[in-house]
Order: C-alpha cells, then structure tokens, then sequence
C-alpha cells in the first residue's frame, strides 16, 4: 500500500533522511519511533506530498507521489492525515468540519457527506456533538473528531504524527482506542508515536529512526524484546 523507497532529502547542506527505506502492506500498522529530531515527520509528511523529497521514489496505492503529472489533491484525499494539533476549522461545527472536505474534494452531495461523516462521528463515540464547535469540546474529543474527519474521506491508508503528544495524560487513551480499533478493523496505517504500550498492541512492524536513518525496522515483537542496535536499546531504556 506505501512503498517508500531509497527516500533522502536535504535542508539546504542539511540532509534530514539518509537513504530510508519503508514498505507498508494492506491492513499493516507501522509504528515509527526514535529521538525528536531524528527525521520521523519529515518521512511521514513525504507520503502524503506535504514535504517534497530529492532522491528516491514514494509509491502509495499504485500513485508516484514524487511525478510531478501526480494527482495532488487526490492522492491527498486518499490518503488521511492526523497531526499532533488537532486542525479542525475553528470557525465551523463539527458537522461542517466533516462534510466539507467530502463535498469539496470528492464531490459528494451533503446528504451523502453528512450521512458518512455522523456515522463516523458515532463510531469515535461523538455523535451527540455534531453542532458543536471545536472550541466547545476538549482535545481528546477534537482529535477523535479529527480521526473521523480523516475516515469519512475513505482514505486508503491513515497516517499519524504523535496525534496525543498534544493532549492531557486523561485524554489520551481515548484516542489512542480509536486507533486500536481502526487496526483490528484492518486499516492499514503509518503512526509516529513515542506511545509504545500502544505500538506493543498494534504495531505489525516498528522502525525506530536516529539522525535521518531508518536503523531497525522489526516486527513488533522483535523490536521490543531485542532491538538490535545500541541506539534503539537506549531509546528504548529511556521510554519504557
Ligand atoms: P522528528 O519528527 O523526528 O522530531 P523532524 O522530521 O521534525 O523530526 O525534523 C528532522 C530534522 O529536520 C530536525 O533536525 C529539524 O530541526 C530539521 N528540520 C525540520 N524542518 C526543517 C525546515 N523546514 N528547515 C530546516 N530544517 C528542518
Ligand atoms: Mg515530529
């Protein structure tokens, strides 16, 4: 489904991934780990095209993501993103914020678009909330939101740049059990997150990242039992 191949880039002289490398198969959770700094949301943003990429190539669903005769927009709306902040529009209710990008991008009518969006609404446990607005619910309950926003673009591959690193600790499992249930319900996603009694639960594979470098990349079991090198040991010895 992602198949990131030999991807490096630069920052000027600054190269920020160093030849990575990353296939990710249908209904796979891929957990990316590492130290701040070491290239996670750079690799994660260089799948949906929101950072270009010098060298390598990026094939998600069949798409080239770095041909520039690419979809944008489309190659975008099928595959969903969910960051750190939660960036639902402020100015809109929940149920705008759900139907807008279905009416905009893919072209539904709004009966259509508001039948998917509640349903996902009700399925991350919100559906009580449609005519609120963000700044009217917590962060958990935003980012929940944001998830189904995400889902209800029948998005063919999720990713996640540490979507609960922004949230209060009492807030985060409930997010976090969204995810669970979007793995087992077969969605094939790419999460960066330093949660690991999470990635222990759902991680098909986990790569941890140091300074650019994708330096193991394990199954689940594996990476957490013996990592292989020092530097996953150490990160690891400090997380846990
Ligand atoms: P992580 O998500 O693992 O914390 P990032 O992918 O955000 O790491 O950043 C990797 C490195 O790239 C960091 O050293 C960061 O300072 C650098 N970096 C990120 N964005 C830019 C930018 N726009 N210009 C220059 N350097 C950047
Ligand atoms: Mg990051």
């Amino acid at each position: 489904m992602i198949e990131i191949k030999n991807i490096s880039k630069w920052y000027g002289n600054f190269q920020v991934l160093k030849n990575c490398s990353v296939n990710v198969e249908k209904g796979e959770v891929v957990v990316v780990c590492g130290p701040s700094g070491s290239g996670k949301s750079t690799l994660i943003k260089t799948v949906n095209a929101l950072e270009p990429f010098q060298q390598g190539e990026i094939i998600v669903d069949g798409i080239s993501v770095g041909d520039p005769k690419t979809d944008l927009p489309k190659l975008r709306s099928r595959v969903g993103m969910v960051f750190q902040h939660f960036e639902l529009f402020p100015h809109l209710s929940i149920r705008e914020n759900l139907v807008l990008a279905q009416m905009k991008v893919l072209g539904r009518g709004r009966e259509e678009a508001e039948e998917r969006g509640l349903k996902l609404l009700d399925r991350v446990g919100l559906l009580k909330h449609a005519d609120k607005f963000p700044g009217q619910m917590s962060g958990g309950q935003q980012q929940r939101v944001a998830i189904a926003r995400a889902l209800a673009m029948d998005p063919v591959c999720m990713l996640f740049d540490e979507p609960t690193s922004a949230l209060d600790p009492e807030m985060i499992n409930e997010v976090l059990d969204v995810m669970v249930n979007l793995a087992k319900e077969g969605m094939t996603m790419m999460v960066v997150t330093h949660e690991m009694g999470f990635a222990r639960k759902v991680a098909d594979r986990v790569i941890f990242m140091d300074a650019g470098e994708i330096i193991e990349n394990l199954p689940g079991q594996e990476f957490f039992n013996a990592p292989h090198t020092d530097r996953a040991q150490k990160f690891l010895s400090k997380i846990l």
